[in-house]
């Protein structure tokens, strides 16, 4: 029986997610990288080769000159790793007694659910606080819930509902004054931020790790997720020995991976930092501006854009004939429509969507 290929969807519709169409420079080296395996570094050195100026260029963003890292299958990944790390550190604090053997880790309620992930996996605490008014980490909330007990405190740069920044100088502070680590989920606003005024990296502040994902706003393909790390020895409380293969040590949490995520984070980098991301956030800035001023000229309550997220208040029965009509639309916890303003999702677009919202409405 001959099977038809089913096509991927068009990206036409497609508006809440925090995935894009690929670079066409990312796309092309993913397909050449394909058949290659970054695990294994002794035997497929070219693509260990552009890992490492993938990471360079992630250091060059999150202003950090020599970055420690690598390139994840994701944002999930980067995060379990980040907690990871900082358990492992504080269970052998360099030879002096162990920090704790019931580590915490403390977070706004804002951080994304692979936090989570990141606790039932590695048997950590999870202790999430308030967000104050603006959806950003309430600093007396965190600093209510850090104890002796905490090996990180977790601020996030572009939340993943309402692309808000927290306050990560502060959070920083508050981290390393109790022995803990700071780790900064830049995972979707990482590639937006340095167009920005916000503090929110290694140069800013005393960051110790983090997450930002050439597969968000990066326009690498997917699977290629980011971890960067100021020092060394971070890297080293993940290794493992690795006896089978030519080299000695794996710090990722995955084993054979893809070297198509690679290769294209390389590609894009090289392609798009800095003024190809600058042109897109501008367009993609201006574009959320845009959508949040035609939601509110229409009544609708709209939390004001930080970076190219919108998030409004749609009646139930709208969203649901607006999802009828073909968009990928979602809604946050609380409800709002989420609209991501990615690459693919041009003015026209948006245009077309808010037609759609005067069609539909009851
Ligand atoms: N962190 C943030 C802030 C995110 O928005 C997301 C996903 O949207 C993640 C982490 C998880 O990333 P991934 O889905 O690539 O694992």
């Amino acid at each position: 029986m001959q099977r038809v290929a089913p096509e991927p969807q068009d990206f036409d519709r497609v508006l809440s997610s925090m995935c894009t169409e690929p670079h066409p420079a990312a796309r092309e080296a993913a397909v050449r990288f394909l058949a290659t395996n970054p695990g294994d570094p002794g035997t497929y050195q070219e693509i260990a080769a552009l890992e490492e100026r993938a990471v360079e260029g992630l250091g060059d963003i999150a202003g950090l000159s020599e970055p420690e890292g690598y390139v994840a299958s994701g944002g999930t990944e980067a995060n379990i790793q980040a907690v990871r790390a900082a358990r492992n550190l504080a269970r052998d604090a360099g030879g002096v007694p162990t920090k704790t053997d019931a580590p915490t880790v403390v977070a706004p309620e804002s951080v994304h659910f692979s936090f989570q992930k990141a606790a039932d996996v590695l048997d950590v605490e999870l202790r999430t606080v308030p967000v104050d008014d603006d959806y950003r980490a309430d600093l007396g909330a965190v600093e209510a819930a850090v104890d002796d007990d905490t090996v990180l405190v977790v601020g996030v740069a572009g939340t993943t509902e309402y692309g808000r920044v927290d306050p990560i100088p502060e959070l920083a502070a508050i981290a390393h004054d109790h022995g803990a680590l700071l780790h900064v989920d830049a995972a979707w606003g990482g590639f937006c931020l340095p167009f920005t005024d916000h503090a929110w990296n290694f140069a800013h502040a005393a960051v110790d790790t983090m997450t930002i994902d050439p597969h968000k706003m990066g326009q690498a393909v997917v699977p290629a997720g980011g971890l960067l790390a100021r020092d060394r020895s971070t890297l080293d409380a993940l290794a493992v020995d690795t006896p089978y293969l030519e080299s000695t040590s794996q710090a990722t949490l995955t084993g054979t991976r893809s070297g198509a995520g690679v290769a294209s984070a390389a590609a894009a980098l090289d392609e798009l930092w800095p003024d190809g991301y600058r042109e897109q956030f501008e367009t993609s800035m201006a574009d959320a501006e845009w959508l949040a001023d035609a939601l509110e000229d229409r009544g609708f309550d709209v939390v004001d854009p930080e970076l190219p997220l919108v998030a409004a208040r749609l009646p139930d029965d709208l969203f649901s004939n607006l999802r009828d009509a073909g968009w990928r639309v979602s809604r946050t916890a609380s409800g709002e429509l989420r609209v991501v303003c990615m690459p693919h999702v041009t003015r026209e677009t948006l245009q077309a969507f808010v037609a759609d919202v005067d069609a539909l409405r009851a």
